[in-house]
């Protein structure tokens, strides 16, 4: 049996930060040795981004019946009229524009009173906005399930990750999601072969980043993870998944510093990016090895977690570390010029980690409509028991889960770059594409603006990923992956759910259509 009653751990653990050496250069001959080099490194690392490009977003392809049917406007010279341009880059929106789509592309962003182009299909959008498609930077291909989860919260071992290649994808592209990085992969070559069909058009779906199998150390949670016996182990997995086709890597909660050092190293001379989840490694470790991304806001930062020992995971994993290291203190800020002096982005999961006042918040209907009528009560069932803690619990979870939101704003106006993803695991209440769209509500919660957490969610992710020459904002030249939803996020974050079509490569879908196809089966699926 596994209790998922989350432990809260008070004592609290100061650390060193270690400072950075600054190293000088001296002399002319050293600096030509050095340009010669940087301008190889260069060449070499302007070769792997085209390749990541290339295989992240490829050209469209004809589509077949099981994605056409889904469309809503075909491919061409498309009009969208009389719409107001959210572009993604944090600029004000411009209202009663007409976005031109021709083919793949955006053509033009021009005066509604303007002339349009001949034989083009026009779409009057008045009231609605058009938006860069999100970039969903934790976006899991899987759902997780609990066997036999009763009331107490108890559930039989093993703990599963059913793999979603049906319903993720659809729920995906429906929620405004053009392109994705999946974060981790308990099914690689399910979605190494997804990604090809929905790349082949046979399938419906966004562009994918496909993650590589989570690199986990040595641990019994999750039965579908391999764990590394070391660094050789982990550089063997990297290189091997690598020529399999993924374009990214994760490690996981109980990756030691050296398997994530090799990882890490195997990783870059791949010319591809590397995240974690972290939990043995703390974040400051994990910067100073190198590491890109770290996944979870703050949320799983274990530094002053009560008992860290070296390479060991904290039964809290990060809880207690960010209910202590309050938004402002000497702490948060050390950490925090920390990642920025290297460069670690940090993925904000808000909805995977959301509590109210009141526990976690109730499954809104249009989440229950597509889940599986099992996994939707298993997680009132999680609902029910978060919602009768001691009430002391609930405001301390809620409190920790406020200054996350704080962190991750102070992250910011330091310089962070922060990118967005949901996280469809956790107590359940966590759908592909809703929960992408919730994602930039609770940034807004956290205290961006709408403009702000809508570029966070689109452009952030792009330029993380490098492909901001293509997509995450919206001008002339760059892909036609786009949203148009009824109403002004940029004045109500809320209408962001309010998606009428998604445009991939210049072709419309329809959500409506999309949701209505995985009707409970999300969990099943
Ligand atoms: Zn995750």
């Amino acid at each position: 049996m596994i209790d998922i009653q989350a432990l809260f751990r008070s004592r609290l653990f100061t650390c060193n930060i270690t400072t950075f050496p600054v190293f000088e250069l001296h002399g002319d001959a050293m600096i030509r040795t050095i340009t010669a080099v940087t301008a190889a490194l260069l060449l070499s690392a302007a070769a792997r981004a085209a390749s990541f490009e290339a295989r992240v977003l490829p050209p469209p392809a004809q589509l077949g019946k099981d994605a056409a049917r889904f469309v809503a406007v075909p491919a061409g010279t498309i009009a969208l009229a009389h719409v107001r341009v959210i572009d993604g880059t944090d600029a004000a929106p411009q209202e009663d524009r007409t976005l031109i789509i021709d083919g793949g592309k955006i053509a033009a962003i021009q005066s509604s009173s303007a002339p349009l182009p001949r034989g083009a299909r026009v779409l009057d959008l008045k009231g609605h906005s058009v938006l860069p498609g999100l970039v969903g930077m934790h976006d899991h291909l899987f759902y997780i399930a609990r066997p036999d989860l009763t009331a107490k919260g108890t559930f039989d071992a093993p703990l599963m990750v059913p793999e979603m290649a049906f319903s993720a994808v659809r729920l995906y592209l429906a929620g405004g999601v053009t392109t994705l990085r999946t974060t981790g992969s308990v099914e690689p070559y399910s979605d190494l072969n997804l990604k090809q069909q929905i790349d082949d058009g046979r399938l419906p779906g966004p562009h994918l980043d496909v993650t590589g199998p989570y690199l986990e150390g040595k641990n019994d949670l999750f039965i579908q993870m391999h764990q590394l016996t070391g660094p050789a182990d982990a550089r063997r997995m990297v290189d091997y998944w690598a020529a399999q086709g993924v374009t990214s890597f994760k490690g996981y909660m109980h990756i030691t510093r050296d398997e994530l050092a090799a990882a890490i190293a195997e990783v870059h001379k791949l010319g591809l990016k590397i995240t974690a989840h972290l939990c043995a490694v703390t974040y400051s470790e994990a910067a100073e090895l190198g590491i890109d991304d770290l996944e979870h806001g703050f949320f799983v930062n274990t530094e002053y977690d009560p008992g860290k020992r070296t390479d060991q995971c904290t039964p809290g994993d990060g809880a207690a570390t960010v209910a202590k290291m309050t938004a402002g203190s000497e702490q948060a800020k050390n950490l925090i010029a920390l990642l920025v002096a290297h460069h670690v982005a940090i993925t904000s999961t808000l909805p995977v980690m959301e509590v109210t006042p009141n526990g976690r918040p109730a499954l809104p209907p249009r989440l229950r409509a597509v889940m599986a009528p099992e996994s939707a009560a298993d997680y009132d069932r999680l609902r029910a028991l978060s919602a009768a803690a001691p009430g002391d619990q609930r405001a301390a979870h809620y409190a920790a889960f406020r200054n996350g939101m704080a962190l991750e704003r102070e992250f910011v106006a330091a310089g962070g770059q922060l990118l967005a993803g949901p996280d469809p695991t956790g107590a359940g209440n966590v759908v592909p594409g809703f929960s992408d769209q919730r994602e930039i509500e609770l940034l807004v919660e956290a205290g961006f603006t709408p403009l702000q957490a809508i570029k966070i969610g689109t452009l952030n992710g792009a330029t993380y990923e490098g492909l901001d020459n293509r997509i995450g904002s919206i001008a002339p030249g760059k892909d036609a992956d786009l949203i148009v939803v009824k109403g002004d996020p940029s004045r109500r974050i809320a209408d962001i759910e309010n998606v009428d079509y998604v445009f991939k490569d210049g072709t419309g879908y329809d959500p409506k259509k999309l949701i209505a196809s995985v009707a409970h089966d999300y969990g099943r699926y």
